[in-house]
């Protein structure tokens, strides 16, 4: 490394620009640093060669190898590379690597985060099909883009005027009088700079955005609909939402909504379908013909000799939805029954069925035990209908009893 005696360059320098001793310690170097930077940054009004050579020393005098190469050799070797990589780097980098941010409280022009623009949700209906079969949607959508003939300026000759309402803030602070010495203190965007702290001359503004420094465009743009999409999925097209000047464009984000089908239900990969049988069909076998959702036909039947029981599940594998990036796996399609009974039975088919069905079980009673038992009568009830009522009955008695807290709320609501 050291292939010829370097020269001895001047190796005080540093020490006086950071007004330290040569003897200063790592915390005596950072704290005159911070001392010295602060206030000189061009921010502030500064001197920015100053401040260049603040950073050019202490960014030396802080790496304790650079600092022996300077020690013993000056400043010159270290310019010659011996520091390995001691060339000079940007001051406001090591400015801002040194506080980690702005010290001034955002107000530095420099290292300023730049702001992100909001996402836009739009709901994509689709249906059940489309979710199985994958599909592709145009949605045609106005949003606004930076106005090309000023970019973004808003003004024809590039400059902006600080706006007078608000002092360049882009806020104002209302007050207002709650009650004796209540004072409520509201923030609210500028309404005369629209928040943006800046105005444009009239005369000055850009004839194609009339100052507003975007436009409104409008944009087809297509959503893919995967196969197996779930309903409430999300598909985000990044960077597609409005633009704004000094903003990371936010996403336009799409949600799948399922429209209802009126024969299928779905539960995450599976299908559920609703049939109803004969008592005949439930009894002696059935087959009916099912359409899925991609035009086939499937053919749905019994085994033979089977019995299928009101409210029975049955499923076929791999009959469901396509799973999500996997489309070449299914779910099931599971079938539920129903079994319409007949409402009643003439005297000749009961004795009918009875020749063929089970024998009915004997009575362990003799006639005249049955004679000293009560006679009763059998009403049809739609027991959900009932349970429902005696349910709003209940909370109508919970209710009239004065414990019921909702009855405080109403008393509250009139008051105001
Ligand atoms: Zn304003
Ligand atoms: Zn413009």
């Amino acid at each position: 490394m050291f292939g010829r005696a370097p020269q001895k360059s001047d190796n005080t320098r540093y020490y006086e620009i950071l007004g330290v001793p040569k003897t200063a310690s790592q915390d005596d170097l950072k704290k005159a640093y911070r001392k010295a930077a602060i206030k000189n940054h061009p921010d502030k009004g500064g001197d920015p060669e100053k401040f260049k050579e603040l950073a050019q020393a202490y960014e030396v005098l802080s790496d304790p190898e650079k600092r022996e190469i300077y020690d013993q050799y000056g400043e010159d070797a270290l310019k010659e590379g011996m520091g390995g990589g001691g060339g000079a780097h940007d001051p406001f980098d090591i400015f801002q690597s040194f506080f980690g941010g702005s010290p001034f409280g955002g107000g530095s022009s420099r290292g300023q985060r730049q702001r992100r623009g909001e996402d836009v949700i739009h709901s994509v209906k689709v249906s059940l099909e489309d979710l199985y079969n994958g599909t592709s949607k145009k949605l045609s959508l106005s949003r606004s883009v930076i106005c090309q003939k000023c970019k973004g300026k808003g003004s024809k000759s590039g400059a902006s005027m600080t706006c007078a309402s608000c002092q360049g803030s882009g806020m104002k602070v209302s007050i207002r009088q709650l009650g004796p010495g209540m004072i409520q203190q509201m923030q609210h965007p500028c309404n005369e700079c629209k928040g943006t702290g800046e105005m444009i001359n009239e005369k000055d503004r850009c004839p194609d955005c009339k100052g507003e420094k975007v436009v409104s465009e409008k944009k087809v743009l297509e959503v893919v609909v995967e196969k197996g999409m779930q309903h409430g999925q999300k598909i985000t097209l990044r960077g597609e939402a409005d633009e704004a000047p000094d903003t990371i464009t936010g996403d336009i984000v799409f949600v799948i909504q399922q429209k209802e089908h009126p024969k299928l239900k779905r539960k995450g990969d599976d299908l559920f379908y609703e049939h109803t049988l004969s008592l005949t069909e439930a009894l002696c076998g059935f087959q009916f013909v099912f359409n899925h959702l991609d035009s086939r036909q499937l053919l749905i039947k019994s085994n033979p000799g089977e019995v299928v029981k009101p409210d029975q599940y049955k499923a076929i594998n791999d009959e469901g939805m396509p799973m999500y990036q996997r489309p070449f796996m299914k779910g099931k399609l599971y079938v539920h029954f129903t079994v319409d009974f007949p409402d009643s039975l003439a005297a000749e088919q009961c004795k009918a069925l009875e020749a063929v069905l089970p024998p009915k079980p004997l009575s362990q009673m003799t006639d005249m035990e049955l004679d000293e038992c009560e006679e009763t009568t059998l009403h049809d009830v739609n027991i959900e209908e009932e349970m429902r009522r005696k349910q709003a009955q209940a909370q109508e008695a919970y209710e009239e009893d004065g414990d019921f807290h909702g009855g405080a709320q109403r008393v509250q609501c009139a008051q105001q």
